[in-house]
């Protein structure tokens, strides 16, 4: 009997996802098909620019929520391996480096000497820091009340530990925003899907890991990850 019900809300909770699945994708899909109708009706080029850039976008939302609910049905079967998410780090900088100087943002890192090795997956790790590092930067880029643009990275050992800080000058959250922060399917971008920092958050979980956010409207956003070591090498 109680195999019976748990068989019925697994099935409950995958029609849940498969139709809100389905909707968040066929939003977009929607968006687009009505803007390639307004782009029929106009000779207007300026207007036909306009159009597209519109439905290029809503494509490329709807590419990302598929990516999004992709890993969350993945994240059961990945190879997990002792890893040093600090030169993880140190190989993912150049590529944020390059974002950062293409939207006139300063880049600051500041990662510890330590390997120590945490059982992670590295695709995981990677989708974490570059959705975090994604988010800074967008809010980084909406705050036109910070004078100076900036995103900070830090990486230490506290403990049994590695501990990373992701730091902006953003647009920062209020406390109603911070406390439905992990929810899917809340976003406040145009093209947002809403789904990053809850697939961030099953992945973090997923490997003992914890996350906290503070942060202050106008001001920034500083996020603490905390990753238990499993092995320490130095
Ligand atoms: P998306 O980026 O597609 O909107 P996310 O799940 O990554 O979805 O983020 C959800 C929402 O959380 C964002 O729309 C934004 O309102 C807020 N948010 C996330 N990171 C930050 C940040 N660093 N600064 C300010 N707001 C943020
Ligand atoms: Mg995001």
């Amino acid at each position: 009997l109680q195999s019976l019900s748990l068989s019925t809300t697994y099935s409950e909770n995958i029609a849940k996802m498969v139709s809100s699945i389905t909707h968040e994708v066929r939003n977009p899909l929607t968006s687009v098909s009505g803007f390639l109708q307004l782009i029929k009706q106009t000779n207007d080029i300026a207007l036909i620019h306009q159009y597209t850039d519109i439905a290029l976008g809503e494509l490329t939302r709807a590419n990302d929520l598929i990516t999004d609910f992709l890993t969350l049905s993945k994240s059961q079967s990945n190879e997990i391996t002792p890893l040093s998410i600090n030169e993880l780090l140190i190989n993912l900088y150049p590529v944020f480096k390059s974002e950062a100087n293409l939207k006139d943002i300063n880049l600051i890192a500041d990662f510890c000497a330590d390997k120590a090795l945490c059982t992670v997956n590295r695709q995981h790790l990677t989708q974490i820091f570059v959705n975090i590092v994604k988010n800074a930067f967008e809010a980084t880029e909406t705050n036109l009340l910070s004078r100076q643009k900036e995103v900070r990275i830090t990486t230490t050992v506290c403990k049994e530990s590695l501990v990373i800080m992701i730091k902006d000058s953003g647009c920062g959250m209020s406390k109603t925003q911070l406390s439905n922060l992990f929810t899917p399917l809340q976003t406040t971008k145009k093209n947002g899907t809403g789904m990053g920092l809850y697939v961030c958050k099953q992945l973090i979980e997923k490997y003992a890991g914890t996350v906290n956010v503070e942060s202050t409207v106008n001001k920034g956003t500083t996020i603490f990850f905390h990753f238990p070591i499993y092995v320490k090498v130095n």
